[in-house]
């Protein structure tokens, strides 16, 4: 893996990534709301703006991250169901380097 996705997969398992909500709190000059779709920036939203729920689809994976997100309440949990989903090109690297790219 990378080591910039390595970075990214810490930061993301860590809630410390820079997303437009937790950015925002520290300078009014970030907005909070995603620039592609105006909801709310978080976490979750790497798999529930339409982008990325598009993106998720569009994947060799044809993964609908919303059906995901409603089982799975947390990243660390959606992870770990789509490692055991069965599917062939699903790994830590593969999920972490496609999170990283969305
Ligand atoms: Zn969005």
């Amino acid at each position: 893996m990378a080591p910039r996705v390595q970075t990214f997969a810490w930061r993301l398992l860590r809630k410390a990534l820079p997303t437009g909500k937790r950015a925002s709190k520290f300078s009014k000059h970030i907005d909070e709301n995603c620039s592609r779709c105006g909801n709310t920036e978080d976490e979750m939203h790497f798999f529930l703006c339409p982008f990325s729920k598009a993106t998720w689809f569009c994947s060799p994976w044809f993964i609908k991250t919303e059906i995901l997100a409603a089982v799975n309440h947390s990243i660390p949990n959606m992870i770990q169901t789509l490692l055991n989903s069965g599917q062939p090109q699903i790994n830590l690297s593969n999920l972490y380097t496609f999170l990283w790219c969305v």
